[in-house]
């Protein structure tokens, strides 16, 4: 505090000695932070302090920012035009009526991202309402870049702004009901309907969705950027930020509606029995896996457990094993007869599964929680494993009987000994998302969605080694045939060609709109990625490293699986009808199977 009545003093004394010279601070701001919430929500509060502190010396105003939320009081607030919460909002009920108390009296405010964010636990209807009423519905998983649509060109934070633009990586806020449907509410930006299905977990499918607004009644505006260290990274939406706050600080005071939706899913939301040629799908909307065979005619459903949305198999056996998040079990189904034969409850949540053939366990992991199940192959039994992390995807290398964890807000993956499920953390990279194991070699490649490219693992040393990707690599695949590496790269739109054995990059190539999936096909050595935005499979030449066709498939391909053997493609959508069969040889769709739910 010395030091700023210090300075407010120099500028006082400054002002009267030479006025025409000095420039005059036009308005003060208050930032509020909190550094023991969610590390990416830190992380964007850290790159927008140092963003106001450059906009402040440029656009003259004076910023100050705290991480004590008492400061949220009557006197303090008096000294500050602009109030901003960068992450976090009070849950003190004497910091919230200070805060009410100052909105009522003209103050102004610019809130970010988790800093709107209410829901039945939070117990603050002056909030709410402030807020135009919007209560947090669903979010998109994990962060990614979106193209956004200026709603309101008239309003003085459209100035200088196009009509679109790309914000970049974020995770993006449903509200429910919808701030557009408050009639005191100005909508100023709106996620563009053609970013739909936005998500690789967590994706949102359709509907209105307000991104930046105000609230009429007051001198505020509300903007859901503000995840993750990307949010500076756009000029455009910078100066969004900055007409925000020089109108705020400065005290400047209709469309057809459809309601959002979003659903959750998994990379693995298909799998193959390569003995009997069955493909597995997961419909998380209705509850029930469509198998289909080679012939891609007459599919059947297997009903399991509500929200099911990653499949996987042990060939051994012939077991499927389906994660059903809603009802926080899995469903066991017998590959001979295609009939649930054990339903295990695993606890809230279950999101990866992947089954260890050597030992016949099979591991789940559940979102928000840092432990897993494990299911005996053999019994059904279920038992908890403490691994520290939330896992966002799991796999296994059964050469060396070995699984491989990873978590998004993790820099480090786990490694499992399958023998006494004992585990050992190897650092990796920024913001792990996708995972492959080439059992021939025994590395494991794992993309790094925040840094732009992928860890390469040693599965027998641990040693690893960083190869460069195109931006926010999602999905990878492996043709264990001959030691290539698919990388799929969902901003670039590409596919990043890697050496296995010398880790070096052997090609580029472009494929569809926000590419998601991939699968392989070593026989062949033919490689197939789903694009979600475009609904399109591009089917790329191994031996070439060319694009040879691009095949129509349902809406919303998100995961895709490959049978060599029949030379069938199949495709889980997040449209009806959901699964779509390619025939390898004919690059023709032969069959769509499902029915409307
Ligand atoms: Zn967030």
């Amino acid at each position: 505090m010395k030091i700023y009545v210090l300075m407010f003093v120099c500028l006082l004394v400054l002002g009267i000695a030479t006025p025409s010279v000095a420039q005059r601070q036009r308005f003060k701001v208050l930032a509020f932070y909190s550094t023991n919430v969610e590390p990416d929500h830190v992380q964007f509060a850290e790159t927008a302090l140092k963003f106001f502190a450059a906009r402040a010396a440029n656009d003259n105003f004076t910023f100050d920012s705290t991480t004590n939320w008492e400061h949220l009081n009557d006197a303090y607030l008096r000294g500050y035009q602009l109030v901003v919460w960068l992450d976090d909002s009070p849950t003190n009920a004497e910091q919230r009526q200070a805060f009410q108390r100052y909105m009522e009296n003209g103050g102004a405010w610019l809130g970010f991202h988790a800093s709107g964010y209410n829901d039945k636990d939070t117990h603050w209807p002056w909030f709410v309402d402030f807020l135009g009423g919007a209560v947090f519905h669903i979010n998109s998983w994990p962060p990614l870049p979106a193209k956004l649509v200026i709603d309101d060109r008239a309003h003085p934070v459209a100035r200088g702004i196009p009509d679109s633009y790309e914000s970049p990586a974020n995770e993006w806020y449903v509200w429910k009901p919808s701030p557009r449907l408050n009639k005191d509410v100005r909508v100023l930006a709106t996620l563009d309907p053609s970013n739909y299905p936005l998500g690789l977990k967590d994706v949102l499918t359709g509907g209105d969705l307000p991104v930046v607004w105000t609230n009429t009644k007051y001198k505020m505006i509300y903007m859901n950027v503000g995840h993750g260290d990307k949010i500076f990274t756009s000029p455009i939406q910078n100066k969004v930020i900055e007409n925000a706050a020089n109108w705020l600080g400065l005290g400047s005071a209709g469309a057809a509606f459809s309601p959002p939706s979003g659903m959750e899913i998994s990379p693995h939301g298909i799998v193959l029995n390569l003995k009997t040629h069955r493909a597995y799908a997961v419909n998380t909307a209705t509850g029930d896996v469509t198998v289909v065979d080679s012939s891609g005619h007459s599919p059947s459903k297997i009903k399991v457990g509500a929200d099911p949305e990653a499949i996987a198999i042990n060939p051994i056996t012939n077991r499927i094993y389906v994660a059903n998040s809603g009802s926080g079990n899995v469903s066991v189904i017998d590959g001979a007869t295609d009939q649930v034969v054990a339903t295990v409850n695993v606890g809230d949540l279950p999101y990866a599964i992947v089954v260890n053939p050597v030992t016949n366990k099979v591991y789940i992991s559940k979102t928000f929680s840092n432990s897993m199940t494990v299911i005996d192959g053999t019994t059904n039994a279920a038992s908890t494993l403490k691994v520290g992390v939330q896992a966002d995807a799991l796999a296994v290398n059964p050469a060396t009987n070995r699984l491989y964890l990873i978590s998004y807000e993790s820099n480090s993956v786990t490694v499992i000994d399958g023998a006494d499920d004992s585990t050992t953390t190897v650092a990796a990279g920024t913001h792990l998302w996708g995972i492959a194991v080439d059992s021939a070699t025994s590395k494991i490649y794992l993309t790094n969605t925040g840094s732009s490219n992928l860890t390469v693992l040693d599965g027998r040393t641990n040693a690893t080694t960083l190869v460069d990707t195109g931006d926010i690599p999602c999905a990878l695949a492996v043709d264990s045939s001959n030691g290539r590496v698919y990388a799929v790269n969902y901003a670039s739109n590409s596919v990043t060609v890697i050496d296995g054995a010398t880790n070096s990059i052997i090609a580029t190539i472009s494929v569809g709109v926000r590419p998601q999936a991939i699968a392989v096909d070593p026989g062949a050595h033919r490689v197939f990625v789903a694009n979600t935005h475009d609904n399109t499979v591009t089917v790329i030449e191994g031996a070439s490293n060319s694009v040879t066709a691009t095949v129509k498939a349902g809406d919303g391909p998100y995961a895709i699986a490959v049978d060599s053997a029949s030379n069938k493609i199949f495709v889980n959508s997040l449209a009806w009808p959901s699964l779509t069969v390619i025939d390898g040889r004919m690059l023709t769709v032969s069959t769509a199977a499902g029915s409307t739910p």
